[in-house]
Parts: structure tokens; sequence; C-alpha cells
């Protein structure tokens, strides 16, 4: 099976805006914003969405969560911001890598289309 574009990343063989690296996890800028800030969290580890996780991903999520409101006040959103994680076709997935999306930077309209 072909690299996702996010492996891709992971292994440095296409560029990107890295925000932040650990072993767990990586974080870089959407190269189509949907906001002024607008951050991808992705686990290292291939997990091709949520509908994939198994109980041994659980220390892995947990990381995702508590790094995330880290890259948010990192990124100064101190007014709020949306966490988006799309699954599947219907919720508008495209990359198949499990991936969180950080949007802020302006009010974020409900309910999303
Ligand atoms: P989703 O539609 O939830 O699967 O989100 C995939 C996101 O990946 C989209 O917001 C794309 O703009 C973003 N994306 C695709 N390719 C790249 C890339 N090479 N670097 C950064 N973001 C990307």
């Amino acid at each position: 099976m072909s690299k996702t574009i996010f492996q891709r990343i992971i292994d440095r063989e296409i560029p990107a805006q890295i925000v932040h690296e650990d072993d767990i996890c990586l974080a870089f800028r959407d190269v189509n914003p949907q906001a002024p800030t607008h951050i991808l969290v992705i686990p290292k580890k291939p997990i091709p969405s949520i509908d994939h996780l198994v109980a041994e991903d659980a220390a892995t999520v947990s990381h995702l969560w508590l790094t995330i409101p880290r890259l948010a006040a990192d990124q100064g959103l101190a007014d709020g911001y949306r966490v988006v994680v799309n699954c599947g076709s219907d919720g508008g997935q495209t990359v198949d890598h499990l991936h969180f999306h950080i949007l802020g930077g302006r009010p974020l309209a409900w309910p999303p289309g």
C-alpha cells in the first residue's frame, strides 16, 4: 500500500511547516487553511482513522489530546478554537491517517456544513 501524504511528511519526503514534534506526534500547518490558524496534529503511528483505534492506542490518543491545548496556547488562541476529526467519506476525511484539525483565530460558525 502506498504511503499517505502525512506519512511522507513524517518521513520528511515532502516539506511541511512543522510547529511541534515529539516521539508520538507531529503537528504542522494545513496547506489549505480554513482559519487564520489551522494546524493538523497527527500520531506518528499510521492509524487510518478514529474507526481504527484499538485499546493499545489509548496512550497515543491521550497524548494527542494533551498536546492540542498546549499547541493552541503556543499559537495564541486565547479566545478559543475548534478541534475537528473527520472520519470517512461522509465525514469529509480525505487523508487516511488520523489527524486532528486545530482551527482558530476567528469566530467559527456552527453547525458546520
Ligand atoms: P481531512 O479532509 O479531514 O482528511 O483533512 C485533510 C487535510 O490535510 C486538509 O485540510 C488538507 O488541506 C490537508 N493537507 C493535505 N495535504 C497537505 C500537505 N501536504 N500539507 C499540509 N496539509 C495538507
